[in-house]
């Protein structure tokens, strides 16, 4: 089902990711365990395997966003990059990310040392990730089916929240499940590009909240899909 993870693959490809992380670090990227760990990530390995491997394999590494199936895009690497950076994850902390997708953002976290929830509303997507990250060796994903719009209030508060796709506003339900002190990244916007939106909760009712430039996301959808 999946690609085999092969020492082969090992040594061609971390050359491959040293030239990405130098290609981030260029375009504006600074945190060091940030570019440590997109430089760990097997970004070739977290493609539809549907589509052709060798195209496939050839744009792995390149800053773009790719196909992971279910019409859902694998993040470009700068925007994984940037949101990661931005969140200023501490190792140990609890984060919650709303988009699973394929599981690559989900396993730069994990190198963050960050305990990770995280939610996916399409079935076909939310089964294929759940086998595949423990595959190739990421156990620690708590993954949930379910609506990101409703976080998961049973796993709240969070240290952190990440939505990774294109939110027509902020969900109530994300705002109270973020921990005093705690900080969100979200895209909001409703068409084509999104405004990258920084929140950090200073009181029960208190955040204060900065622009981070645009972005382009795939919708945030309300409810589960199969
Ligand atoms: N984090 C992924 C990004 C995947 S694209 C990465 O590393 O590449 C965004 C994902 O959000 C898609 O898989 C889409 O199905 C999912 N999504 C959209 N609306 C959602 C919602 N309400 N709840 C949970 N996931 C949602």
């Amino acid at each position: 089902m999946f690609y085999k993870v092969s020492s082969e693959d090992e040594y061609l490809y971390q050359g491959k990711r040293k030239r990405l992380v130098e290609q981030l670090k260029e375009k504006g990227i600074k945190d060091l365990p940030v570019l440590n760990a997109i430089s760990k990530v097997p970004r070739h390995l977290f493609f539809d395997n549907t589509t052709s491997r060798p195209a496939l394999l050839d744009h792995a590494y390149s800053d773009k966003a790719l196909p992971i199936g279910a019409g859902q895009t694998i993040s470009h690497p700068y925007t994984v990059a940037f949101q990661s950076e931005q969140l200023q994850v501490i190792a140990g902390e609890k984060i919650l990310e709303v988009g699973t997708g394929c599981g690559y953002q989900t396993a730069v976290l994990i190198e963050l040392g960050a305990k990770v929830f995280s939610i996916e509303r399409q079935k076909t997507l939310f089964d294929k990730t759940k086998l595949f990250l423990p595959h190739i060796g990421y156990h620690a994903a708590r993954l949930f089916y379910g609506d990101g719009y409703k976080g998961l209030p049973n796993h709240a508060p969070f240290d952190k929240i990440i939505v990774t796709a294109g939110a027509p506003y902020i969900p109530n339900d994300l705002l109270a499940q973020l921990k005093i002190g705690g900080i969100m990244l979200i895209p909001i916007g409703a068409g084509e590009v999104q405004e990258m939106t920084w929140l950090k909760r200073t009181s029960e009712s208190g955040f204060d909240k900065k622009i981070l430039g645009n972005f382009k996301f795939v919708p945030l959808l309300q409810n589960k899909a199969t």
